[in-house]
C-alpha cells in the first residue's frame, strides 16, 4: 500500500471512504492492479518512486469541489489530470510519491462548437478525437489542431502548452477563458466568463482587470474544468508542402531561409526540417536497420539513405487560404527554397479544405495514433523520453547545436532523431525523443542522464525546455536562477497563498508547498 505523506493507514482509509461517498464507490481506485492504470508506462527509471496512492474520478464540477475540500481536511495531495496522456512527459504520473491522481476524464462533454465565431468550450474529458468527430458530424466548416497522438485532452493539452501544426498550432495560446476549482474549492471564472451568461467566453479573454489564465498552466495553482479554445475556420485550400534536402549541412541554410516567411506570415504554421532517423522512426525498427549496440555508425548513413529512399533532411510545412492566395505564397516560397543547397522541387499536394485526405495528418487537424508507430523502434517495449529545447530560429544555432546533440546522444547510446521546426515565427520547439525500452532498466536510466547532460548543456547557452518530464521538472526549475531563482520564489509565494494546505500536484514545474520544499530534488 503506498501511503500519501505523512498520513497513516487509518486516516487514509478514512479519506477514501469519504471521497467514495462522493463521487460514488466505483470511481475511487485504491487496489494495486487499478492504480497501473495511471503509472507512467515510460518513466525513465523506477516508476514506484512516485506511485500514486489512488486515484478518483469524479463526473461534476460540484464533485471536483467537494473532493478538494476532503483533500484539504486530509492534507491529501491531488494529482490533476484530464486524459492523463501527456506520454514522455510523465503521463498521469505525480511528482511526489502518495498523491492521489484527479483523473476528469468523466467529465467529457462539449459544450458548445461555435462556427460562426470559431470556437469550441470543451471539459477535461474531450480528446481531439471527440472534437474532431463532433466537428464533421455536424458538417461545421472548422478546423482543430492537435498534437501528434489524438486520443489526448484538448483542455489538458493546452494546459501543458502543447503543439499543434496548423496555424492554431500554440495550443495554449488559442485557449480562451477558463473555469476553475481553486485549491481550497472556491470556483472562478477567467476572462468574459466572470461575467454570468456572456456571450463573449469564447470569444474575448481579457476581462475588467489582470488575467490569471497563463498562471493556471504548466503550475499547480488550480483544476480547469472547463475551457474555451479557438477553432481556425476551414481553409478553401490546402497545400501540404514538403521539401527534400540532400546534404547534412544544408540545415542552417534551410531554417534561414524559412524565417523570413514564417516571420512574414507567408508560411503560418510550424515549418520543420526533420534529420533522416526522425523520418525512419515510425518505419521501421532500430534493429532492422543496424544490429549492433548504441546509435547507428555514421559511416552508415549513406547507404542507408539510398536503401530506404530517404535524404538527410526533409522539411515540412503548409500553406491555407484563398486559391489565389496560396497560388501566389507558393511561388514565393519556391523561389526562397529553391537556392537551398541540396534542396529537392518542392513537392506540393494540394486539396480543397473540406477535402483533405486523412494522411494530411497534424498539418491539416486530422487526429490519429500513427506516432504511436515510432515506439517500435528500440524494440521490446518501446518508449520516449522527450527532450524539448526551445532555440531562436537561426541557421547557426540550428547546426552547432544539431552537431553538439547528435555527438551526445551518440555519446551516451542513443540515435538522434533531430527536428528543428520553426513552431513560431519567433522560436524553434524541437521536440527530440529519446528512444527506449522500458523494460530494459539500464536503456532506461542512460535515457534520463543523457536528458540531464542535454539539459545541462542548454544552460551554459541560456536556452530552456518547453516542456519536461515529471521525473526532471526540479532540475528543470533549478536552471531559472535569475535572482536567486526569484520566478521560482514567485511562484512558491502564490502557491502558499491560494493552495495553503499545499494539496494540489506538490511538487509539479518544481514548485512546491511551504511544507514540502525538502522534497525538492
Ligand atoms: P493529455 O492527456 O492531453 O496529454 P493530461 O491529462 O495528461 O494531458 O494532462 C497533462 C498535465 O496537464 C497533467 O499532468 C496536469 O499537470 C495538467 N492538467 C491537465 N488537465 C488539467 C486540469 N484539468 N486542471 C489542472 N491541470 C491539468
Amino acid at each position: 500500500m503506498t501511503l500519501p505523506p505523512k498520513l497513516s493507514a487509518r486516516d487514509f482509509t478514512r479519506a477514501v471512504a469519504e471521497l467514495r461517498s462522493i463521487v460514488g464507490a466505483d470511481w475511487v481506485f485504491t487496489e494495486e492492479d487499478d492504480r497501473q492504470a495511471w503509472r507512467d508506462p515510460m518513466f525513465p527509471g523506477d516508476a514506484r518512486r512516485v506511485d500514486l496512492s489512488a486515484a478518483v474520478a469524479p463526473a461534476t464540477v460540484q464533485e471536483v469541489q467537494a473532493v478538494v475540500k476532503v483533500a484539504n481536511r486530509y492534507r491529501l495531495p491531488l494529482w490533476p489530470v484530464s486524459t492523463g496522456k501527456n506520454y514522455a512527459y510523465g503521463g498521469a504520473s505525480p511528482a511526489l510519491k502518495g498523491t492521489i491522481v484527479l483523473d476528469l476524464k468523466r467529465m467529457n462533454r462539449i459544450l458548445e462548437v461555435n462556427e460562426q465565431y470559431g470556437y469550441a468550450i470543451v471539459e477535461p474529458g474531450v480528446t481531439y478525437f471527440d472534437l474532431y468527430r463532433h466537428i464533421k458530424a455536424k458538417g461545421l466548416k472548422l478546423w482543430i489542431d492537435c498534437p501528434s497522438p489524438g486520443w489526448a485532452s484538448v483542455l489538458g493539452n493546452a494546459m501543458e502548452r502543447g503543439l499543434g501544426n496548423t496555424p492554431y498550432s500554440d495550443h495554449a495560446a488559442q485557449q480562451c477563458g477558463m473555469e476553475v476549482v481553486l485549491p481550497t474549492g472556491d470556483l472562478v471564472r477567467t476572462g468574459m466568463g466572470a461575467i454570468e451568461n456572456s456571450p463573449l467566453w469564447g470569444l474575448q479573454k481579457n476581462p475588467f482587470g489582470p488575467t490569471f489564465d497563463g498562471m493556471f498552466m504548466q503550475s499547480n495553482l488550480g483544476i480547469v474544468t472547463k475551457m474555451g479554445i479557438w477553432l481556425m475556420p476551414e481553409p478553401e485550400v490546402f497545400a501540404q508542402c514538403n521539401i527534400r534536402l540532400q546534404r547534412e549541412d544544408a540545415l542552417g541554410p534551410m531554417i534561414d531561409a524559412l524565417r523570413p516567411l514564417r516571420l512574414n506570415g507567408t508560411i503560418q504554421n510550424p515549418a520543420s526540417v526533420r534529420s533522416w532517423i526522425g523520418m525512419l522512426l515510425g518505419q521501421a525498427t532500430k534493429k532492422e536497420v543496424h544490429d549492433g549496440p548504441g546509435a547507428i555508425p555514421r559511416e552508415l548513413v549513406p547507404q542507408i539513405l539510398q536503401q530506404r529512399n530517404l535524404s538527410w533532411w526533409s522539411t515540412g510545412f503548409s500553406l491555407y487560404g484563398y486559391e489565389e492566395v496560396v497560388e501566389a505564397n507558393l511561388k514565393v516560397v519556391r523561389k526562397a527554397l529553391g537556392s537551398v543547397p541540396g534542396a529537392e522541387a518542392l513537392s506540393v499536394r494540394k486539396s480543397a479544405g473540406d477535402k483533405v485526405p486523412d494522411s494530411a495528418g497534424t498539418q491539416a487537424g486530422v487526429p490519429s495514433l500513427g506516432a504511436f508507430s515510432t515506439l517500435n523502434w528500440p524494440g521490446g517495449r518501446g518508449s520516449h523520453l522527450d527532450f524539448s529545447p526551445v532555440y531562436e530560429p537561426s541557421g547557426a544555432v540550428a547546426m552547432a547545436e544539431y552537431q553538439f546533440m547528435r555527438e551526445l546522444f551518440e555519446r551516451h547510446g542513443f540515435d538522434f532523431p533531430a527536428t528543428y521546426s520553426i513552431t513560431s515565427p519567433r522560436y524553434m520547439a524541437c521536440v527530440t525523443p529519446i528512444m527506449f525500452d522500458a523494460d530494459n532498466r539500464q536503456q532506461a536510466e542512460a535515457a534520463g542522464r543523457l536528458f540531464l547532460e542535454a539539459h545541462q548543456h542548454l544552460g551554459t547557452k541560456g536556452y530552456g525546455l518547453y516542456r519536461a518530464h515529471v521525473a526532471f521538472m526540479d532540475q528543470v526549475q533549478q536552471a531559472q536562477g535569475f535572482n536567486q531563482h526569484a520566478l521560482r520564489r514567485l511562484s512558491e509565494r502564490i502557491k502558499d497563498a491560494l493552495d495553503p494546505q499545499g494539496i494540489l500536484a506538490p511538487g509539479k514545474q518544481g514548485i512546491w508547498p511551504k511544507a514540502m520544499k525538502g522534497g525538492r530534488a
